[in-house]
Parts: C-alpha cells; structure tokens; sequence
C-alpha cells in the first residue's frame, strides 16, 4: 500500500452515527483512507456516549436511528460541547432539513449521496471551524457586540439573550456575528456563503435561508431582516428597558 502520510493531513476523529452497516463502513473507509480516524456508532444513544468519550472534531450524523433517533442525538451532544455536525437525512422534506439544523447541525447531505462529496463538506466545515477558531484568537481586540437584550462574544463565541446563553451551531454563531458586525446593512446570500461557509456551492443559498431559519427560531423572527431577493440584514433588538434608561 501507497503511504499518503505526505499529504500533511491535520489529525482528525471523526464520529460516524449510521446504522446501516454496509454505509457505515464505507464512509469510515473513506475517512481512514483521508489519514483521519473514524469512529462508528449504530444508535442515537452510543452516539452520545461516544461523543462524550471521543471528543471528536465532526460528527456525521444519520436521522434515523434506532434507540434515539439522529435529532435528539445531536440536541444532547452540541448541548454537552460544541462539535460540527453534518446530518444525513434519506427524505428530501425540508422540514427534516430544517429540522436537524435547528437541533444543531451544521449543514446536510439528503441520501444516496457521492462518499467524495461527503469528505469535501466534511473538509469544508472543518477548514471552517478552524478558520473561525483561529480569526477568534486573532480578535484580541474584536470587541463584545452589546445590544442589550442580545450579547455575541466573538472570542468565547458565547451568545446571551434575555440573560440566558443560548446554544447555537457553530455555523449559525459566525451567521449572526458576522451579519452583526453591521447591522441593518443587507447581506446577499451569496456573500454570506462566502464569508461563513467559504463554499462556493450553487445550491448553497437554500443552505443559507435554512441556518436563517435555525436563527430566527432560537432568537425570535425580528432579529434577521429579510431583504426579499437579496438577503438578510440583522436588526438589533428594540428594548423597553434601553428607551427608559
Ligand atoms: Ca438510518
């Protein structure tokens, strides 16, 4: 066998949630056969177990699960440590898109999909985690972005509403950091892509208007404006409290 250890691939454990076995196996192969390490887990329960012992880098998580299914998995384990997740979903109902996003994925990928593809999104979300990790640790002088009743610390990557942290993908975070950094300037979608997923994808717009949904959920319709056939501007909070002051 060739020795591919010259390619300088960074080492990553990644964490495979399939239960179907034959499917399993070839996504760890490909994982493997990139130089990083595959762990697998048959159901939602191991998954989170596993993801507790393993702390790895990226988990590909399937839907449908049994025990606990792909969702609730995710829930549990983005709730314990922040981790990418890409979700594998066998329907192309968006609301199972929007669904898995909400609960803390990072992006998708609808079934039967190219293994190659699979690793290319995988690499993208990585290469995007880190860069977000390292423009974090850069941002010494990156000030806290304080709205009131909405707080983002860029260099914890911490976001405070109405006094409570709330959980948010690492993709939906640099979502809204970046779209408030300025806020009320409208974003085009394709610029978005550009700055947070650094993925230049066709099909990468509805990608963005599903995370905008996951945002909008957690945070509540008004804070992510939507500028009709351009994009989305962030609108900060209005707060009773700030007028009174
Ligand atoms: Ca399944």
């Amino acid at each position: 066998m060739l020795n591919t250890s010259a390619h300088q691939t960074t080492p990553r454990t990644i964490l495979v949630v399939e239960d179907e076995p034959d499917l399993a196996t070839a996504i760890a192969q490909r994982i493997t056969a990139k130089g990083w390490t595959a762990r697998v887990a048959s159901d939602g329960a191991s998954a989170v177990r596993a993801a507790g012992q393993l702390k790895p880098d990226l988990v590909i998580m399937d839907i449908m699960l049994p025990v606990m299914d792909g969702i609730e998995a995710t829930k549990r384990i983005v709730a314990e440590r922040p981790v990418p997740v890409l979700m594998l979903t066998a329907r192309d109902a968006e609301s199972d898109k929007v669904m898995g996003l909400g609960a803390g994925a990072d992006d998708y990928m609808t079934k039967p999909f190219s293994p190659r593809e699979l690793i290319a999104r995988c690499e993208a979300l990585l290469r995007r985690v880190e860069r977000a990790t390292i423009i974090a640790k850069n941002l010494e002088n990156e000030k806290v972005l304080d709205f009131g009743s909405l707080v983002i610390d860029p260099r914890q990557r911490i976001v405070t509403f109405e006094g409570e942290q709330v959980h948010l993908t690492p993709t939906e975070f640099d979502l809204l950091a970046t779209l408030a950094r300025k806020p009320k300037s409208v974003f085009k979608r394709e610029k978005l892509l550009e700055e947070v997923w650094d993925w230049p994808d066709a099909s990468g717009t509805r990608t963005v208007d599903s995370h905008v949904k996951a945002l909008r959920h957690k945070l509540g319709s008004a804070m992510i404006r939507t500028a009709h056939g351009v994009g989305y501007a962030f609108e900060p909070p209005q707060d009773d409290d700030a007028d009174e002051r």
